[in-house]
């Protein structure tokens, strides 16, 4: 058994602590990695909060994790030690299904195993725990290659918010031609901005205040729509081909925000909140629209994203924390007041 330091809360309302977290010994096809970044993304809190359902504690959540091998296993054949790696939101899947075979393996029938709050099925049985830690072993077909041209701090929000926000623009065809626009600009909506905007896409952002619209410019956004002015998503009804939707909450008015959507355009939801949202009926059938969802993205697919970053010149916009300051950071994450990532800085933890 592999010791690693971790920070974890340890009931609902906790705050996090110092913990000790036991990893699996590195197996003939695992990847040891010293863990140097982990970003705080909005789904750590929805599941540490057990705002997605309850679950077992203590919990060391984190899903964008960045770091160095440390160990590989005598039939590993893409890592070796020194090699800079990251690793998402999932760890293992059956490898065997339609959608495994198919690189969806975020699809897997038998169920994807999450990085933390989830057992692993497929290998040693154990409950995983996530990146918020110095140290994880991770079977190396789930261990993502990281190009030197990105810092690793600011690649590690690339593990899910980035990958998040690619599959969708891909799926839906970003590109030249076409207007895109991006709902909430925090995490996942900054990196959707950089990456549309790489795809050559048009690009707004839409926001709820005036504090954000210097930053989404500089991002990459041609326009930027301050959506609590009067009438602003009226103004633009019939303008995207697409939307993506980060919002992590369910009090918006979707409807108003299918109603910007040209004929035949898509609403992609990748924002997660708990409550259901509804949708008046009259904001689809009006214009074909359609209101679809994603979640996150497969293995290759999240290799072509890092690269595609890469080859681009992209990473994170991060603020670097401690691991003392993960509470804080939590309580400014759901104060919209985050710019863009937060990223656990792990020699601290
Ligand atoms: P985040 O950094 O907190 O960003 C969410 C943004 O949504 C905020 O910055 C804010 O933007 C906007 N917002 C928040 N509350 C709002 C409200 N009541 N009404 C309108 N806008 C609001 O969160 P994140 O890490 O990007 O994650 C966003 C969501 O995606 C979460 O629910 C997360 O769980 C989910 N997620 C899904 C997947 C997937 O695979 N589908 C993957 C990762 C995360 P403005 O200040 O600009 O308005
Ligand atoms: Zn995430």
């Amino acid at each position: 058994m592999i010791e690693a330091k971790a920070r974890a809360v340890f009931s609902v309302d906790s705050p996090f602590e110092k913990t000790t977290i036991e990893r699996r010994d590195v197996g003939p096809k695992d990847v040891l990695i010293d863990i140097k970044f982990a970003g705080i993304c909005h789904s750590d809190l929805h599941t540490a909060r057990q705002e997605w359902g309850s679950i077992e504690y203590p919990i060391t959540p984190g899903h964008e994790i960045a770091g160095i091998v440390a160990e590989v296993g005598p039939e590993v054949t893409k890592y070796k030690v020194g090699d800079r790696v990251g690793v998402g939101c999932m760890v293992d899947s059956c490898g065997e299904c339609e959608y495994c075979l198919r690189g969806d393996e975020q699809f897997c029938v038998k169920g994807n195993v999450q990085t933390y709050n989830d057992t692993n099925r497929f290998g040693d049985g154990r409950p995983t725990q996530g990146g918020y830690s110095s140290r994880i072993v991770v079977t190396e077909s789930f261990v993502l290659s990281i190009p030197e041209a990105i810092e690793l701090d600011q690649a590690a929000p690339l593990l899910c918010a980035g990958i998040t926000t690619y599959s969708p623009l891909r799926h839906w065809n970003a590109g030249p031609g076409k207007k895109v626009a991006v709902v909430g600009l925090g995490g996942l909506g900054h990196m959707a901005v950089k990456i549309a905007h790489a795809m050559g896409a048009n690009v707004t952002v839409l926001s709820r205040s005036e504090g954000k619209r210097e930053d989404s410019l500089k991002l990459g956004a041609d326009t930027y729509v301050n959506t609590s002015d009067e009438g602003a998503l009226k103004k633009l009804a019939g303008t995207f081909d697409l939307i993506i939707n980060t919002v992590s909450s369910a009090q918006m008015d979707i409807s108003s925000y299918l109603q910007t959507l040209r004929v035949d355009g898509t609403l992609v939801n990748v924002g997660a909140p708990a409550e259901p949202i509804s949708v008046n009926v009259f904001a689809l059938i009006a214009g074909r629209h359609s209101f679809a969802g994603s979640m996150i993205g497969g293995i290759k697919e999240t290799q072509e994203m890092i690269d595609f970053c890469a080859e681009h010149g992209l990473g994170a916009e991060i603020e670097v924390i401690s691991a003392d300051e993960i509470d804080t950071a939590y309580e400014r994450v759901l104060n919209s007041d985050v710019r863009y990532r937060f990223v656990i800085d792990n020699s601290t933890l």
